[in-house]
C-alpha cells in the first residue's frame, strides 16, 4: 500500500482480448520494453488472478478495464464486451469492466447499450481516433452515436471519450480534439463524461476549457506522465473535484502502476486534492456497493 491510501482506483488500464489485435498493432504493443514482458502481459490478459496480484503489489484497490470495439483499426470486435465482463467476474468489487458500441456497425444502439448494462459493464468507451469519427459526429449524420449517448444518459452509465493523439497504425488523431466534447456535454447535460488523457499532448488548453465549462465532464489523467501533470495542467487544483486517477498501464511507456502513483503523490498538491484524485472522486462514478 502507498502510505495513506488504501482505496485507490485506477480508472484506465488496458486488459484486452489481445488475440483480436491486428498484427501491425501488436508490433507497436510489443515493441521496446514491452517485448521482453510479452509473455507476462499475455498472462495478465488471460488470468485475472495474476492482475489482482499486480494490483496488490502496486497498492491499487480497483481498476477500470478499458475495452471497446474497433474492428477497422485495432481489430477488436463486439466480443471485447463479453471478454471484459467475464474477466471482471473474478472480483467484481475490484475489477470494473468497460465496453462499447460502435455507432457505425450497430443496428440497435439503445438496445446494445442496454445489453452492456445487462452484462454488468460500468462504463461505455468511445474512441474517436480508433473508431473513425469525431466525438460529436451525431450532429453531422451519425445518428447512432447520439442514440448511444442518449441511452447512456438515461441509464446513468458514464461515457469515457479518448482525447489526444494515438500512435497505433491507422489511428486518426485529428479526432482527438476535446472541443468536440462541448457539443456532447451541451446536448446530453446529465451524461457523465470522462475525458481520457486530457487531450495530451496537443490539446490541453481545449481540454481545460471544456472541464471548466461543463460540470459533468471529468478528467482522466491516464497517459500523462505523472511527474509532469502540473506542467500539462497548471490549474489542476481548480478542477480537482473532477479529476480521476488513471495510468494507461501497461501501454508502451507505462512501466508500473505503483511508480506512477509515487510520482503523483510527490507533486505539490494538497492532501485533500491527492485523496480526491486517487480515491474519492472515482467513488462518485463507480460506487463501491453494487
Ligand atoms: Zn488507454
Amino acid at each position: 500500500m502507498i502510505a495513506g491510501f488504501d482505496r485507490i482506483t485506477d480508472v484506465h488500464i488496458h486488459i484486452q482480448p489481445w488475440r483480436e489485435l491486428k498484427p501491425a498493432v501488436l508490433d507497436v504493443m510489443w515493441r521496446g520494453e514491452a517485448a521482453a514482458q510479452r509473455d507476462r502481459l499475455i498472462q495478465l490478459m488471460e488470468d485475472p488472478r495474476a492482475l489482482l496480484e499486480v494490483m496488490d503489489r502496486a497498492g491499487v484497490w480497483r481498476v477500470g478495464l478499458v475495452n471497446y470495439p474497433s474492428p477497422d483499426i485495432m481489430g477488436f470486435t463486439d466480443a471485447t464486451n463479453a471478454f471484459a465482463a467475464r474477466y471482471a467476474r473474478a472480483n467484481p468489487e475490484r475489477l470494473l469492466p468497460y465496453g462499447g458500441v460502435h455507432p457505425r456497425y450497430t443496428k440497435d444502439p439503445a438496445g446494445d447499450v442496454d445489453r452492456l448494462v445487462d452484462l454488468g459493464l460500468r462504463l461505455v468507451k468511445i474512441h474517436p481516433p480508433h473508431q473513425g469519427f469525431p466525438a460529436n459526429a451525431y450532429v453531422d449524420g451519425l445518428a447512432a452515436l447520439g442514440a448511444i449517448y442518449r441511452r447512456c444518459e438515461e441509464r446513468a452509465l458514464p461515457v469515457m471519450i479518448h482525447t489526444g493523439t494515438s500512435i497505433f497504425p491507422g489511428a486518426r488523431s485529428k479526432f482527438g480534439n476535446p472541443m468536440e466534447l462541448d457539443d456532447v456535454a451541451i446536448d446530453f447535460p446529465n451524461l457523465a463524461i470522462v475525458m481520457a488523457h486530457g487531450g495530451r499532448p496537443l490539446y490541453m488548453e481545449e481540454a481545460f476549457f471544456i472541464l471548466r465549462r461543463h460540470p459533468r465532464v471529468w478528467l482522466d489523467v491516464s497517459g500523462i506522465p505523472p511527474a509532469r501533470l502540473l506542467e500539462y495542467f497548471p490549474r489542476l487544483p481548480e478542477v480537482a473535484d473532477r479529476v480521476l486517477w488513471g495510468t494507461d498501464w501497461p501501454s508502451p511507456g507505462v512501466k508500473d502502476m505503483r511508480q506512477n502513483i509515487a510520482q503523483f503523490v510527490a507533486l505539490p498538491l494538497s492532501d485533500a486534492h491527492r485523496k480526491a484524485i486517487l480515491e474519492t472522486n472515482a467513488l462518485a462514478l463507480f460506487p463501491a456497493a453494487r
